[in-house]
C-alpha cells in the first residue's frame, strides 16, 4: 500500500492545510493500492507564494548552477529509475517492461535533452542596435495527465528549471505515484526551496486554483480537449500564457509497396502499445483500397497476436487506466458496430479469462472516416482502418479531422513520404518509425497550442525582451 499524503511546498514535505484523502485504484486488480491527499486552493496559495519568492533568486542563477542542479537530478533519477517504472505500472497499468522501459526512458530523455540544450542555448543575441534577451517567464503551473506520466511531467519540469522558472506541478489524480517519486528525486538533488512545488488533488480544485491565480504567469497543460478549452477560458482573466497539448486522431498512411503487410502489422501493434492511451497514436490507418484484403489480413493477424494480461507478467498489453475508461471504450466499440463499421478483430467485452481488471480486447475496425469512431479520440486499443484510392485521396482523408497532432507515413519511397508530409496538417510527421527527442511536439487545430520537446520546449517558458539602443547606432 502506498500512502503519499504530503505535498512538496517551499522545499519541505508538508501536510495539506485541510486534511482530505482519496483512494488510488490499481486498474489491473480494481483494488485500492494506496491513498493521496487532495489539496485545496489554500495549498495552492502557499505554493505560489513560495514559487514567487524563489523566482527572485532562481531566475538570476547562472547556467552553470542550473546545469549542476539538472545533472544532480539526473544521477538521482537514474538511481531510482526502476522504482519509477514500478510506480507507473501500479498506477496506470502499463506492462512492467514498458513502465520500466519506454515510460521512464522518455523522462530520462527529456532530462538529458534539457541538459544538452542548456549547455548551448543563447539567452542573448545582438541585432543591430538591439539586444534581444530571453528571460524566464516566472511562476508556472504544470498540469499533467495520466497516460505517459513521466514523459509529460519531465517534458515540462526540466525545460522550466533549465531556463530559470519556478513551478507548481499538479499531477493526475489517477496516476499520482510516479510524480510523488519524481518530487522526492528533485528534493534529494537539492533544488532550492520554492523552485519546485508539487500538490496532488482534483483538477477542478487544484487545476482551477492555478489557472485562475493572479500570481501564476503561465500554465502548461497536457490533457483532454474539453479541459484544455476550460483552462484557456479560466486563464483569460489574468492574461496568462497557456500552452496546450491536447488530443489527437492521427492518420497513418501506408504506401502501396511490397512492405504493405509488414507496415500494416507494425502500425496495428503500435496502436495497441500503452493500451492505445497515447495522444499521438496512429489511430486512423489509411491503406490503399486496391490492397484492402491483404491489409485486413495483416491487421487481423497483428491484432490477434497482441497478448493481454497482468502488467507484472510477460504480456504486450495491460489494462486501461480505470474501469471508467474501460466503459468509455466499450461504448465506442459498440457505437462502431451500431453505426455499421466492419469489425476485423477484437470487439466488445474483456479478453477471455480476465474478468477482474480494466482489460479491453485489442480491436480493429474498417470504416470510412465518417463514423463517430473515426472522428473522436477513443483513447483505448481501438484502431480504425480506412481505404484510399490514390495519394490525393489519402491526404484528403488524413486532413479531414478536427485534430492535428501527429501523422505517420510508412513505405519504401522516402520522396513520396516527404511530399505527403508537406501536405499533412499536423504538428509532427513520423516517417518509418523514426524518433527524435529534439523534434518539437505539439498540435495544429484542436490538438493544442505551443510546442514542447527540445529547444522549442525551452521557449514555452521564456519571455522575449528587446533592449533597443544597447549598441550605439
Ligand atoms: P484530463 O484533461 O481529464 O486531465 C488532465 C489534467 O488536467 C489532470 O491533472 C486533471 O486533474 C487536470 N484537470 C481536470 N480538470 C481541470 C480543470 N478544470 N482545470 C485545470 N486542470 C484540470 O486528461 P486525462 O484524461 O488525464 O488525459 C487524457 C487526455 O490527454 C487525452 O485527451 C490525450 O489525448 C491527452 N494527451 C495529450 C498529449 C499531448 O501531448 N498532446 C499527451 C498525452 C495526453
Amino acid at each position: 500500500m502506498r500512502d503519499y499524503l504530503k505535498f512538496y511546498i517551499d522545499g519541505k514535505w508538508v501536510d495539506p492545510i485541510e486534511p482530505k484523502t482519496a483512494e488510488v485504484i490499481n486498474p489491473a486488480t480494481e483494488a485500492v493500492s494506496g491513498h493521496i491527499s487532495l489539496g485545496s486552493p489554500a495549498d495552492v496559495d502557499k505554493a505560489v507564494a513560495a514559487a514567487r519568492r524563489a523566482f527572485a533568486s532562481y531566475s538570476e542563477t547562472s547556467v552553470k548552477d542550473r546545469l549542476d542542479l539538472l545533472e544532480t537530478i539526473q544521477a538521482e533519477y537514474l538511481r531510482r529509475e526502476r522504482e519509477l517504472g514500478e510506480a507507473i505500472t501500479e498506477e496506470m497499468g502499463a506492462p512492467i517492461s514498458l513502465g520500466c522501459g519506454f515510460h521512464t526512458l522518455l523522462g530520462k530523455g527529456h532530462l538529458g535533452t534539457a541538459i544538452e540544450i542548456l549547455k548551448e542555448y543563447k539567452f542573448e543575441e545582438e541585432r543591430g542596435v538591439t539586444l534581444i534577451r530571453k528571460e524566464p517567464i516566472g511562476v508556472c503551473g504544470l498540469i499533467t495527465p495520466w497516460n505517459w506520466p513521466m514523459n509529460q511531467t519531465c517534458v515540462k519540469i526540466f525545460p522550466a528549471l533549465a531556463v530559470g522558472c519556478t513551478m507548481i506541478l499538479k499531477p493526475p489524480q489517477l496516476a499520482p505515484y510516479s510524480a510523488q517519486l519524481l518530487a522526492e528525486i528533485i528534493d534529494a538533488a537539492g533544488v532550492p526551496a520554492g523552485v519546485f512545488n508539487m500538490i496532488q488533488g482534483k483538477g477542478s480544485v487544484i487545476g482551477t486554483a492555478l489557472t485562475t491565480h493572479e500570481d501564476v504567469d503561465m500554465i502548461s497543460f497536457t490533457g483532454s480537449e474539453s479541459v484544455g478549452i476550460q483552462i484557456q477560458k479560466d486563464a483569460a482573466d489574468t492574461v496568462k500564457r497557456v500552452g496546450l497539448e491536447l488530443g489527437g486522431k492521427s492518420p497513418w498512411i501506408v504506401l502501396d509497396d511490397p512492405d504493405l503487410a509488414t507496415n500494416v502489422a507494425g502500425a496495428t501493434a503500435g496502436m495497441m502499445g500503452n493500451s492505445g492511451q497515447t495522444c499521438s497514436a496512429g489511430s486512423r490507418l489509411l491503406v490503399p483500397n486496391a490492397r484492402m484484403d491483404e491489409a485486413k489480413a495483416a491487421a487481423r493477424e497483428a491484432c490477434e497476436g497482441v497478448t493481454v494480461g497482468d502488467p507484472n507478467g510477460n504480456f504486450a498489453m495491460g489494462p486501461v487506466v480505470s474501469m471508467d475508461q474501460y466503459k468509455d471504450i466499450q461504448r465506442y466499440i459498440q457505437l462502431g458496430i451500431d453505426e455499421g463499421a466492419e469489425l476485423i478483430a477484437g470487439g466488445p467485452g474483456k479478453p477471455e479469462g480476465l474478468e477482474k481488471g480494466a482489460y479491453v480486447r485489442p480491436t480493429v475496425f474498417l470504416s470510412n472516416n465518417q463514423r463517430t469512431i473515426d472522428r473522436e479520440e477513443i483513447f483505448g486499443p481501438v484502431l480504425v482502418m480506412m481505404g484510399y484510392d490514390d495519394l490525393d485521396d489519402a491526404i484528403e482523408i488524413a486532413n479531414d479531422s478536427n485534430f492535428g497532432l501527429g501523422g505517420y507515413v510508412s513505405g519504401q519511397d522516402l520522396e513520396t513520404a516527404r511530399a505527403l508530409s508537406k501536405r499533412m496538417r499536423t504538428g509532427a510527421i513520423w516517417i518509418n518509425g523514426a524518433f527524435d527527442f529534439h523534434a518539437p511536439f505539439g498540435g495544429y487545430k484542436r490538438s493544442g497550442n505551443g510546442r514542447e520537446w527540445g529547444e522549442f520546449g525551452f521557449e514555452e517558458y521564456l519571455e522575449v525582451k528587446s533592449v533597443i539602443g544597447w549598441n550605439a547606432a
